[in-house]
């Protein structure tokens, strides 16, 4: 009781030199809350009988109020650096964008465009009119639509084809996405009626043959984004179901998820259909993510026939799922790299980062280690390491990419401690623990994560070397 009396009074903290410096950038509010919540907690923790805090105690609850203050000045939104070496990380933003981008979304954001002006007439023109064209440039497409994301080019192709109407899918196929996209919710928020056919690991061109009747409306195909189905298995290929969807009139859609503008087997080894195969395969609509593998800004992508594509541009609910127009700058932007695919691989981050060879990342390793050790103590042992890295986004879930990956030790912190700590650092730095150690990615960590490195690896060392004494 006598320790909870002891706490200072507001107005005792309010005249200590670190709140009046305080008070020179902030309101005098947001101040006064952040020594109240400073306050708030030394009583709690006195409470829950932890140590008193040596020296003044307005001091304490002043040097504490500035953290908060500081805290909450600083944006929740915000740079990390990745040292997962996955690339394509829902979770850390996906892909980052292409340098070309840069200009389209400055220019959109702050000045006025011609968004929904068609300059040649003066009248009204369509947003989507400006990545139309150079879509059907790139796939083959007679038509193209973009939306917000590709869950919602999904709900707006099946409720525009199908709503009320059946929709034939593979039990194998029926996949949930991380962030609950799951397609026989999105299904039934369309409207259609999912017409599971097969079993989980073989469907066969008669199952889709037997489902077909007359309130039949669409074969879908949905890319297995994040797992396999290995062993015993079956599956009938788009362009043999396009044969059969020609043959009874039944258009045929795939979601390809993590669609791919250019042949990745090559780069990565792995064979993946890219869109314009499956539109020259004769898929009638075809749809994929704007910030997977096309390396691009959050965007759904819909290209096919220009008789389904005029279905979705009537729909009442594509008002809803519209793209804005940063998007669209940078998705054009994107995209026109596209145009000459050497330089699509050379620009777009997300390509450049898949394809980095391992010798690059072994050397990147050896100089970054090198940097590293002339700034940080030595209570942190950094170690360099082989390992595998993966590409992420609901891409390719079994490719593993050779790569180079630092080992960060700090003891007598646990791989956890050290985890945590780096997570919390100003610039968070975001790593993985593997067989007991705190590890980096080298694929994912870009010439600027260098600094942030340094300054979190510092301020590591001091932690250990304060845990050790
Ligand atoms: C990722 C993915 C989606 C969802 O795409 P978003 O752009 O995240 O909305 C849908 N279907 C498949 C097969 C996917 O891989």
């Amino acid at each position: 009781m006598s320790l909870l009396q002891s706490i200072p009074k507001v107005d005792r903290v309010l005249v200590t030199e670190p709140v009046q410096e305080l008070l020179q950038f902030h309101s005098r509010p947001f101040v006064l809350a952040a020594v109240r919540s400073a306050l708030d907690e030394l009583r709690q923790r006195i409470r829950s009988g932890e140590p008193f805090p040596p020296g003044s105690l307005e001091q304490t609850v002043a040097a504490r109020a500035a953290m908060i203050c500081s805290d909450l000045s600083s944006p929740n939104l915000k740079r990390v650096v990745n040292g997962t070496g996955i690339v394509i990380h829902t979770n850390l933003g996906r892909s980052l964008l292409a340098e070309a981008a840069r200009q389209g979304l400055a220019d959109a954001a702050f000045r006025y465009t011609n968004l929904e002006l068609d300059l040649a007439t003066g009248e009204r023109g369509s947003r989507y009119s400006h990545v139309e064209q150079l879509l059907c440039e790139l796939t083959g497409a007679e038509a193209a639509l973009v939306v917000n994301n590709n869950a919602a080019a999904v709900l707006l192709a099946l409720a525009s084809l199908a709503a009320g109407r059946e929709v034939v899918v593979s039990r194998g196929e029926l996949v949930e996405i991380g962030g609950s996209f799951r397609i026989p919710e999105v299904m039934a928020q369309s409207g259609a009626v999912l017409r599971e056919v097969g079993t989980t690991n073989r469907t066969h061109r008669r199952d889709y043959q037997n489902a077909i009747a007359s309130e039949t409306a669409l074969f879908l195909k949905v890319h297995t984004s994040n797992y396999a189905v290995v062993g015993f298995t079956a599956t009938v290929e788009a362009d043999d179901l396009v044969d059969l969807g020609r043959r009874h009139g039944v258009p045929v859609m795939a979601d390809l998820g993590s669609g791919s503008l250019v042949n990745l087997s090559s780069l990565l080894g792995c064979d993946e259909p890219t869109v314009g195969e499956l539109v020259r395969q004769g898929v009638d609509v075809v749809t994929f993510s704007g910030d997977k593998l096309l390396g691009g800004p959050q965007a759904g992508i819909i290209v096919g026939s220009r008789e389904r594509l005029d279905l979705m541009k009537r729909h009442p609910l594509l008002r809803a799922l519209r793209i804005d127009k940063l998007t669209l700058a940078a998705l054009e932007a994107t995209l026109r790299l596209y145009r000459d695919q050497r330089q699509a691989l050379a620009e777009i981050p997300t390509l450049r980062l898949l394809a980095t060879p391992s010798a690059v990342l072994a050397e990147r390793g050896k100089r970054v280690v090198r940097r590293l050790r002339r700034q940080v103590s030595r209570e942190v042992v950094l170690t360099l390491e082989e390992g595998v890295s993966q590409v992420g986004g609901g891409a390719l879930p079994l490719l593993e990419l050779p790569t180079t990956l630092l080992a960060v030790e700090a003891s007598p912190l646990s791989a956890r401690e050290v985890e945590a700590f780096l997570r919390g650092a100003r610039v968070p730095i975001i790593g993985r623990i593997q067989r007991g150690k705190f590890l980096l990615d080298l694929r994912t960590i870009l010439d600027d994560d260098v600094a942030p490195l340094m300054t979190g690896l510092s301020a590591l060392a001091v932690r250990a070397s304060s845990s050790a004494t």
